[in-house]
């Protein structure tokens, strides 16, 4: 039953559709990690192969499958339409007989390109710098994977020999064929191999940006630590040399400048007593400035007092905004100092604190002394979290509570990747190192990731435009790669398909000709040539034979409607010739005769003379007749035996009787030599006959009746006689 073997047909590509989406669902999950967001997922080449073995329904199937894959590892529902698309339209090109390669490449241009721009566009917070990028990996990713199933399907043919699948419907020409397999190898190879180059540089690139970066924030911890520790060691020996030295608070402000003098990077100093008032500070314009508001010139509040002057320590503040000589972001660092006889007896109470506040703008100079990178940034956060220092290029506000996200697990990488401006967003926007001094300050070096992403996509789309270089020479290559062969080819195609043997003799390949096209000419040459002398021999055969043919059937056809006695025609040529005579005549209006003749006595002539006289008295009787029946149209025949018949037409049916007494008379005066003893004799012939129109009878036998009737009757009559019937009206009609 053809029905259900179709259906049971389709339950096997069914399978076959659901079993490939299922392998390409599991290899979809698996995506190979390449850079950054880029990855390879080939289980779409499964979807492929289907669209070629089975067509777009089919495809359809297994895409929807294979998708889900990907539906589970991106999250993003525009992989259904992207895909299962793409999957319908090689099968459709399929059924068209053009090759997968080259409909993905259509496919990708046409619709899968321009549909992914509309979703990206729409659905996606993207910077649209990034998005030819996301658009290139999805074509290029395409183009891997429809060369991966051609390959896979031209390679392994016996995988997928099974009944029913899609067959060309044309042949197809070799520079074609030629042509794809060429172009599948340079787009496989190129991908792939660009791929695992750009993976490589990429991967060596993030190495050396992650190393600098580490040594940089090695670096700049250190000078950050030192820069810190040598301003903690200046406000603690100044501390120092008040307490041990004799000068009292009228010199302090005099004293003071001169430290200050020597270190520029405080910008501002001061002394303040054990009440937490100011009592020298610099530079001196800014101390006759606070002197003139008291309730500034205390900083009882300040923690920086409070930790020197109550807790007896060095200190260093975290991060704040000053007050009163200016209101500049700073760092305080403060030490207490003590009354000369208590100097080295730390438990005593201190007469006053000296304090340095270091602008946290002069960073700058570690900043830029220690960068090794012109794009890198650098940021230094305090223990409470609070920016003590960004370079300008960050756009970031002193004082600032700092705020960044380091989650970017999504994307492939080694490097740390921190989000500062926009924590939300999905591309990072640095790289970053990161160190801890023991004050529990913080060091981060940034360097943007940007240059690195356009690097990547910078690869991509040189890897992109030579391919297209590539597939463009490799056409023209293949062409003329083809024509090497097939223009030989269609060559001898067409010398061979005519017969001059004389052009066979030249010669017609040159000699850029491969040697097997050669050697194939000349066989094909000598093979031809024997071809045509057997043909001419054959010929010659044949035209003998058909000669010696045409002679034999001749010699046939008087056999046939002969009678070999007496080389008369015999009664079946007569019977037949008489409907065309009577036909003849029919249409002339004329009369036709039919005479039976019998020899008289003729079983006596074999008798008294012999056989061999019988036979030549018949053939002498046949002479008589064909000399004396002389017309065209007579018909003279042996009717058997020594029985003879006369059809003849156009008789005159007044004459007729006479006609046939004056043969009858010229028989019986024929003189007979018998052969064998010479001995001469007669015979005469009695004849029975019918004159009618033609249109007497169809019917010969009708006629024979009449005149077997009247031949009867003559030889009862005494034989030697003619009797003839005239009819002159046809007795039917
Ligand atoms: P009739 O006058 O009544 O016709 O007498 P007949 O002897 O002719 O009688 P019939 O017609 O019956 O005899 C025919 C004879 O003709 C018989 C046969 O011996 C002879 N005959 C028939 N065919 C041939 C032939 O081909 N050669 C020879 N030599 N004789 C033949
Ligand atoms: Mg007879
Ligand atoms: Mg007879």
């Amino acid at each position: 039953m053809p029905q259900a073997f179709t259906n049971e047909f389709n339950y096997r590509h069914l399978g076959f559709a659901v079993f490939m989406g299922v392998i390409g669902l599991l290899i979809n999950l698996f995506p190979i990690p390449l850079f950054a967001n880029v990855a390879l997922v080939l289980g779409n080449t499964f979807t492929v192969i289907v669209a070629i073995l089975l067509g777009p329904w089919h495809a359809l199937l297994t895409a929807i499958i294979a998708v889900t894959g990907l539906m589970l590892v991106w999250d993003s529902p525009h992989v259904y339409l992207i895909f299962t698309l793409e999957a319908v339209f090689l099968g459709l090109a399929r059924r068209r007989d053009i090759y997968a390669l080259y409909a993905s490449g259509a496919y990708w241009l046409l619709l899968g390109g321009p549909l992914l721009y509309l979703y990206l566009h729409a659905f996606v917070e993207s910077p649209n710098g990034h998005m030819p990028f996301a658009i290139m990996k999805q074509v290029i990713n395409g183009l891997i994977c429809s060369s991966l199933a051609s390959i896979c399907i031209i390679l392994i043919p016996a995988l997928w020999n099974f009944d029913g699948k899609i067959k060309d419907k044309h042949r197809r020409h070799f520079s074609s064929q030629l042509t794809y397999s060429v172009t599948l190898l340079i787009t496989l190879s190129l991908l792939f191999s660009s791929l695992v180059y750009n993976y490589f540089s990429l991967d060596k690139q993030q190495t050396l940006i992650s190393e600098n970066l580490e040594e940089t924030a090695e670096h700049i911890a250190k000078a950050t630590e030192k820069y810190l520790n040598n301003h903690i060691n200046v406000v603690k020996n100044a501390a120092y040399l008040i307490s041990v030295s004799e000068t009292n608070a009228s010199e302090w402000q005099t004293w003071l400048s001169s430290i200050h003098n020597n270190y520029p990077s405080f910008s501002t100093m001061l002394i303040a007593d054990p009440k937490a008032i100011v009592v020298a500070a610099t530079p001196k314009a800014l101390f006759t400035e606070l002197n003139k508001n008291k309730q500034l010139a205390s900083i009882e509040d300040r923690e920086y007092f409070i930790q020197a002057f109550h807790h007896q320590q060095t200190y260093l503040s975290a991060a704040f905004m000053g007050r009163g000589f200016g209101n500049d972001p700073i760092v305080a660092i403060s030490a207490p100092f003590y009354a000369k006889e208590y100097s080295d007896k730390s438990e005593q109470t201190p007469i006053g604190i000296i304090e340095g506040s270091l602008d946290l703008r002069n960073f700058d100079s570690i900043d830029s002394h220690n960068r090794f990178r012109e794009k890198q940034g650098l940021i230094i956060i305090d223990s409470n979290n609070k920016l003590v220092y960004s370079s300008s290029s960050l756009k970031l506000k002193l004082m600032s509570d700092f705020r960044y996200s380091d989650d970017h697990q999504r994307f492939n990488t080694q490097l740390n990747l921190i989000n500062i401006n926009e924590l939300n967003a999905f591309t990072p926007e640095y790289i970053f190192a990161q160190r801890r001094l023991p004050n529990g300050w913080q060091v981060f070096v940034v360097d943007p990731f940007s240059p690195l992403m356009e690097v990547a996509q910078e690869q991509l789309f040189n890897s992109f435009l030579l391919l297209l270089i590539s597939v463009f020479f490799s056409f023209i290559i293949s062409k003329k790669i083809s024509q090497l062969l097939t223009e030989p080819l269609k060559l001898i195609a067409h010398r061979f398909s005519q017969l001059n043997d004389k052009e066979l003799k030249e010669q017609l390949l040159d000699e850029g000709t491969p040697i097997e096209i050669n050697s194939l000419y000349h066989q094909l040459t000598m093979s031809k040539n024997q071809l045509i002398t057997h043909q001419l021999e054959l010929e010659e055969v044949v035209a003998q034979r058909t000669q010696e043919l045409e002679e034999a059937n001749k010699k046939l056809l008087i056999l046939v409607d002969r009678d070999p006695l007496t080389d008369l025609y015999n009664r079946r040529y007569a019977e037949n010739k008489f409907a065309e005579l009577r036909d003849y005549c029919h249409r002339s209006g004329q009369a036709i005769t039919i005479a039976i003749l019998d020899l008289d006595h003729f079983k006596q002539v074999n008798d008294t003379y012999g056989h061999q006289a019988g036979d030549e008295c018949l053939q002498m009787v046949a002479n008589c007749l064909q000399e004396y029946f002389t017309r065209d149209t007579d018909i003279i025949a042996r009717f058997g035996g020594e029985e003879f018949i006369l059809i003849l037409p156009m008789s005159n049916a007044l004459h007729i009787q006479q006609h046939l007494n004056g043969f009858r008379e010229a028989l019986a005066a024929m003189v007979i030599c018998s052969p064998q003893d010479e001995i001469t004799f007669t015979v005469s012939a009695s004849i029975g006959a019918i004159t009618a129109n033609a249109d007497f009878d169809k019917s010969l036998d009708k006629w024979l009746k009449i005149a077997d009737d009247n031949l009867y009757l003559a030889k009862d009559q005494g034989r030697n006689r003619v009797i003839v019937s005239v009819i002159a009206e046809d007795p039917l009609e």
